[in-house]
């Protein structure tokens, strides 16, 4: 066989930890709910589903190539996030604008600085780069742990990956955090992952104007409920963008990710609506493991954790009744612990009868 390169030998296929079940099931509130991808729990807008049919019932059918760097879609992305199209780009999914990142700047054996538990996927896409991942955890996987990242950087770090609200403990940063970091480490390129940046309305990528060494990605597949449909973005420095460009791929968002993506942002009630009920769900849930004295965090995001004392028999039982969970109980400080999408309320009361069987 071919060898794969060196710095890949070391990495495993990406864990096939969902079930089929799980991936087959839809949180139908009838029979199952898939809770173990913090997916938006409901369809997006009907009216990206109508920018798609009219797309493709149009005079531009699937043969043609997408528009090229999404041009429509960072025109709809200056009104949603504030910053003119020169700092945003468009990827194929956030993790689409990860690796593009890392293949942009990093070279075998730079320096990589990430606290930890993290979106573990940056992680292979740096790996695959031959970096070195220095991971940093604290005394408590729910701290902001600031000093211990200021101690594991160094002036040569290379990257300093942050995850805000952070998967999956949901610990949010403050723009000054992030800021204070920019600042201290002008060498260092610093990634604010806001993949669930909705759900907790903090942000710091106004700060992108200000340091020409920051990246935020956010996506459409959470908040949005596009994850079907892979598309996400980056904002940043222009000069950044230009670093990117020379290897971006301007066809990397299909079509119709192009179409849906703008539909949703033309509907932001919808999407104010499905945090409203995110919002409220969580607090069913808090008050049900409350009164389990269940060890449960309601992050700012929209998932749950729950530390429960027989990890596997819990999502045994759980499977049993339909319901989908992702086990983190071997990410650092997460032992026992599982973690679960939030949906609608309608949703929850019916989860929380099968939960009243397990817990
Ligand atoms: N970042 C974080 C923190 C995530 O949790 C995820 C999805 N689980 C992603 C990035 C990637 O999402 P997508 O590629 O669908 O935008």
């Amino acid at each position: 066989a071919i060898d794969v390169a060196p710095a890949v030998r070391a990495l495993t296929p990406y864990e096939a930890v969902t079930s089929q079940s799980a991936i087959e099931a839809r949180p139908d509130g009838e029979t199952t709910f898939k809770l173990d991808w913090n997916e938006a729990t409901i369809a997006p807008s009907p009216r990206v589903n109508e920018a798609i049919q009219a797309y493709l019932s149009g005079n531009r059918d699937l043969n043609w190539y997408p528009q090229l760097g999404s041009k429509d879609l960072l025109g709809a992305l200056e009104g949603y996030t504030g910053l003119s199209s020169e700092h945003l780009m468009a990827s194929n999914g956030s993790d689409d604008a990860l690796q593009l990142i890392c293949n942009t700047f990093l070279s075998e054996g730079d320096e990589v600085v990430a606290p930890v538990p993290t979106y573990n996927h940056f992680v292979v896409f740096a790996q695959s780069r031959g970096a070195k991942i220095t991971k940093v955890q604290g005394d408590s996987p729910f701290d902001k742990n600031l000093e211990g990242i200021y101690e594991a950087m160094s002036p040569d770090t290379r990257i300093l990956y942050l995850v805000s609200p952070n998967n999956p403990t949901g610990k949010v940063l403050d723009p000054e955090d992030v800021e204070g970091l920019c600042r201290a480490y002008p060498r260092t390129l610093v990634i604010l992952d806001e993949a669930y940046f909705e759900f907790a309305q903090t942000t710091g990528i106004e700060l992108v104007r200000e340091y020409p060494n920051l990246i935020v990605t956010r996506t459409f597949s959470k908040a949005f409920g596009l994850a079907g449909l892979r598309v996400g973005y980056l904002a940043a420095d222009p000069d950044l963008v230009e670093g990117l460009s020379r290897i971006y791929n301007p066809k990397s968002v299909n079509a119709l990710g192009q179409v849906g993506a703008i539909a949703a942002l033309n509907d932001l009630d919808y999407l104010n609506d499905f945090l409203a009920e995110v919002e409220e769900s969580k607090e069913l849930l808090r008050d049900f493991f409350a009164s389990k004295n269940a060890e449960a965090y309601i992050t700012p995001a929209n998932f749950v954790v729950v530390r429960v004392p027989q990890i596997s028999d819990t999502l045994g039982q759980l499977e049993q009744r339909g319901v989908y969970v992702r086990d983190r109980s071997s990410y650092p400080g997460l032992e026992g612990c599982l973690r679960m999408s939030v949906g609608t309320v309608e949703q929850t009361e019916c989860l929380l009868e099968r939960l009243e069987e397990v817990f």
